[in-house]
């Protein structure tokens, strides 16, 4: 289905983004993998993905709070594949801490890499799509983009920020076959939640059974993590020929939490 077309995925060394680059190379993309973490497991998924999918994989160690480094790593994928057909922006942080003692430079972190560098990313990634008449951006939002939960100040205006540039950007694109749509997952039990559930028992001062049981899956009434090939799968959808009706949107993916 993505037979010949290439993708970038921000942050896919774990979690979500690492399902989503296993979808898009299951649909025969080629992908360019990012983010951090020991270089042995980096490139041991790079050659898996190259392995098992029969596609081209490469790895680009940019740094998501660097716009030199975002616009470095799109260069050198088009260099080396001829073109981004995809774009996922999907690196994240997360802190959770009262508004009045969030540290100030770990606020400034998480609108950087949850916000910022979707914008430096689709900036350098853009004009090839419009110079091909065609491209997919997909920003991994959040239900947080959506709603509000406390103690999450930089995580929410972030998500809120991506979902508001999602839709300018569909807007400005539109007429070129090119798309920008956000993803909104509910929970999904990564190390970003893992984090989050400690933070959140240190916060409340709870134990984790009861974070996960009260906080964490009390805003989704199917009481179940979202999984992440629910997500990759949506993403692939998202990445192919049939979707280029669905512009400027956010999708949520989350049991149900915002229908509230
Ligand atoms: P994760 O911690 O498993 O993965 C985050 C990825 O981002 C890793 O590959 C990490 O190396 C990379 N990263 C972090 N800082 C970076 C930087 N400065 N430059 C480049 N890469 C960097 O987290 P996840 O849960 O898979 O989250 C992925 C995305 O999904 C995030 O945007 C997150 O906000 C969003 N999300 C997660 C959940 C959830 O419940 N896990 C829910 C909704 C949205």
């Amino acid at each position: 289905m993505l037979k010949g077309r290439t993708a970038i995925v921000t942050g896919s060394t774990s979690g979500i983004g690492l399902g989503i680059a296993r979808g898009l190379a299951g649909a025969g993309a080629n992908v360019v993998i990012n983010g951090f973490g020991k270089p042995e497991d980096i490139e041991k998924e790079r050659a898996g993905l190259e392995s098992e999918f029969g596609v081209t994989c490469v790895y680009s160690p940019a740094d998501m709070t660097k716009p030199e480094e975002i616009a470095g790593m799109v260069a050198m994928a088009e260099e080396k594949f001829g073109a981004v057909d995809i774009l996922v922006n999907n690196a994240g942080i997360q802190l959770v801490s009262p508004i009045d003692e969030f540290p100030i430079a770990k606020f400034d972190q998480i609108v950087a890499i949850n916000m910022v560098s979707n914008f430096h990313a689709i900036r350098a990634a853009l004009p090839g799509m419009k110079k091909r008449n065609w491209g997919r951006i997909i920003n991994v939002a959040s239900a947080h983009g959506l709603v509000a939960s406390p103690f999450k100040s930089a995580y929410v205006a972030a998500k809120h920020g991506v979902v508001g540039m999602t839709k300018t950007v569909a807007l400005e694109i539109a007429e070129q076959h090119i798309t920008c749509n956000a993803i909104c997952p509910g929970f999904v039990r990564t190390p970003l939640v893992e984090a989050q559930i400690a933070d959140q028992a240190k916060v409340n001062n709870m134990p984790v059974e009861n974070v996960i049981r009260d906080i964490i899956l009390a805003s989704q009434p199917n009481k179940r993590f979202v999984e992440v090939s629910e997500i990759a799968a949506l993403a692939v959808f998202l990445s192919g020929d049939h979707a280029l009706s669905i512009n400027g949107t956010s999708i949520s993916i989350d049991g149900g939490w915002t229908a509230r």
